[in-house]
């Protein structure tokens, strides 16, 4: 770890804005994926309702005159308001619950450093778990969010800046969505389907994946620019 990586990287307004933007363009990008993912082992509307829901963020976002001026907190709290009441399913309340809760965890905080950005991370997950009372290894977007929080603290444990913490989120969320291809699903839709939920990936694991991608992808990118 050099230097200058060790001083990289706080989340300000804009970047939480990007991220939304960001994760929008990939979960639209992936919306015929995801909703395939679900016609295989739901109801076949994952990548609808998210991209529904993730428009209607983006669009509550715009509203804001200059987003660089509202706290990231705030922003993350908007896009989870906007996502609980324009996505239908399962998945709308569970992230608009952990956008929210991320932003109350932040706070009014301007400059989100690697560890309030990993406490916000956690509360993300406390409230997805609160909710949906799913936990790891059964097969829901817990197997994604789970193991990139874990990932992340201790990235951050071991030193590392935000964006090495997020990058290594990101990829263990990608992991945890490829390890739910074995599993047999216990909560959510996926669970009527017993053994034949055995094979498939879940979806809301791997819309997980995307989002935390997306912040991966979105806190790189300003890092680079700001060294560069
Ligand atoms: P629905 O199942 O109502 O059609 P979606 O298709 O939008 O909603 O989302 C399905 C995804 O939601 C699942 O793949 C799973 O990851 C997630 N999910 C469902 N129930 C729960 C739960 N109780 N806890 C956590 N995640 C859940
Ligand atoms: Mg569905």
């Amino acid at each position: 770890m050099n230097a200058s990586s060790m001083n990289a990287g706080s989340m300000k307004a804009g970047d939480a804005v990007s991220w939304i933007r960001h994760a929008a363009e990939l979960v639209a990008a992936d919306a015929d994926r995801l909703t395939r993912l679900d016609a295989a082992i739901g109801d076949g509307d994952h990548g609808l309702n998210l991209d529904r829901g993730f428009r209607a963020a983006t669009e509550a976002l715009s509203g804001e005159a200059s987003p660089g001026d509202v706290p990231p907190g705030k922003v993350l709290i908007a896009a989870g308001r906007a996502i609980v009441s324009k996505t239908g399913g399962a998945s709308g309340p569970l992230y608009g619950t952990a956008l929210r809760r991320a932003g109350k965890a932040l706070g009014d905080t301007a400059d989100v450093d690697a560890a309030a950005l990993g406490a916000a991370l956690r509360a993300a997950l406390e409230g997805v778990q609160d909710l949906g009372k799913a936990a790891e290894g059964d097969k829901t977007m817990i197997d994604a969010l789970a193991p990139a929080v874990a990932a992340y603290e201790a990235a951050l444990a071991d030193g590392a800046d935000l964006p090495g913490c997020v990058s290594v989120a990101a990829g263990a969320a990608a992991e945890g969505a490829d390890a739910t291809v074995p599993m047999q699903a216990r909560k959510g839709r996926a669970s009527y389907l017993g053994a034949r939920s055995i094979g498939h990936m879940d979806p809301g694991a791997s819309s997980t994946a995307l989002i935390l991608r997306a912040l991966s992808d979105v806190v790189a990118a300003d890092a680079a620019s700001g060294e560069g």
